[in-house]
């Protein structure tokens, strides 16, 4: 079992630091982990942000932990040399078609959610976004317009076998969940979403035992804010679930608590290669001063560990740690607390 370790920039390398405590904690036999350069960090070393020998680490490991990207002096660069570009050139590289995004309400921590807390208390979903195709892939352009005006052009487009490969994944996630696939569209005024709903309903066929449903995307969007706790995993395409996951975390409320998973097709021999990393950037406001809260790290080292390396148990166990480590009041000032990312991943250690 290989790990490939991406730090990155900001609190990137303060949070991989954390989870790496927990995994080696966990003393996995026959686990050998690699830590390669990423974004700004891989910049100033090598001249770009993600260098050849980085993505051919990621591409020899099981499943990359990566961190964050993103630096002010950044922004100063040409498109291809910004951090950003790493995590791009990254999901395309290595066919990352499937993001997973959990978004659930921690007991005793209702009150960081904007929704009343019984809203809040019952919020535990999974959104399971395209990554590879829609509209951020189509043909796009700018052009004079008859009238004279420059006009801009994007083309949205879905074929079959990009939406069945993505709707397997989501109805495998039901099963293990609690057997509900909400798919979300626009099918009644897209091309793309009447594809994408017939294709769903089709592959529905294989898992009898899962409930289908489907919402148009404006009504999801309603749905998550006035009653949240109706969906377990939400099917949807690249743009409406880069607007969806961003929401559910908003009403989720903790932005250093939130993991994320992005699969590809490639199988490890005990699960999915994947690359996992908390959803939150490098928050370059409180980078180095230790007060991170690495539990999106960790918790996307515990999705690493039940989708790659088929390790669902050595998952849990880092789930229930966190649990309590939340439920003892170990809180980072994200949270309203006062502890350090050291004395946070002390805790979760120590709970394991
Ligand atoms: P990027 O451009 O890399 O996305 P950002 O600053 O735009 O960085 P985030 O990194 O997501 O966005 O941070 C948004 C806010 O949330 C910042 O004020 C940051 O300090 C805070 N924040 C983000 N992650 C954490 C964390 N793990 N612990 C504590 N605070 C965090
Ligand atoms: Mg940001």
């Amino acid at each position: 079992m290989k790990i490939a370790l991406l730090p990155g920039d900001g609190i990137g390398p303060e949070v991989v630091a954390a989870a790496r405590r927990v995994l080696d904690a966990l003393a996995l036999p026959g686990l050998v982990l690699f830590e390669g350069d990423v974004g700004m960090a891989a910049y100033r070393r090598h001249g770009h942000p993600l260098p050849a020998e980085t993505l051919e680490m990621a591409r020899a490991a099981d499943a990359v932990l990566f961190g964050a990207v993103g630096d002010p002096e950044g922004d100063n660069l040409p498109r291809e040399h910004r951090p950003e570009a790493a995590i791009l050139g990254l999901r395309a590289e290595l066919g990352l078609f499937a993001n997973l995004r959990p978004a659930a309400g921690w007991p005793g921590l209702e009150h960081l959610s904007p929704l009343r807390p019984e809203l809040a208390r019952g919020i535990d979903l999974l959104v399971v976004r395209e990554l590879n195709g829609d509209v951020y892939f189509g043909a796009k352009g700018e052009r004079t317009n008859a009238a004279g005006e420059r006009e801009g052009w994007d083309s949205m487009s879905y074929c079959e076998s990009e939406v069945r490969r993505i709707a397997h994944t989501a109805f495998a996630a039901a099963g293990k969940r609690r057997g509900r696939v909400t798919s979300v569209d626009k099918a009644n005024v897209l091309e793309t979403s009447r594809i994408w709903r017939e294709t769903v309903v089709e592959v529905a066929r294989d898992y009898p035992d899962i409930r289908l449903d489907h919402l148009y995307v404006d009504n999801a969007a309603m749905q998550m804010v006035r009653a949240p706790g109706q969906f377990d995993v939400i099917l949807t395409g690249n743009l409406f679930g880069d607007i969806l996951s961003d929401q559910a975390s908003a009403v989720v409320g903790s932005i250093g608590l939130l993991p994320s998973a992005s699969l590809g097709e490639r199988t490890t021999g005990h699960g999915t290669f994947g690359l996992y990393e908390p959803i939150h950037g490098s928050a370059p406001d409180i980078a180095g001063h230790g007060k991170a809260n690495p539990l999106a790290a960790i918790l996307s080292l515990a999705m690493l560990l039940r989708h790659s390396l088929g390790r669902e148990a050595d998952a849990g166990r880092i789930e229930r740690a966190v649990a309590k480590t939340l439920g003892d009041g170990v809180l980072g000032a994200d949270l309203g607390g006062t502890a350090s990312t050291e004395q946070i991943a002390a805790a979760v250690v120590s709970n394991l």
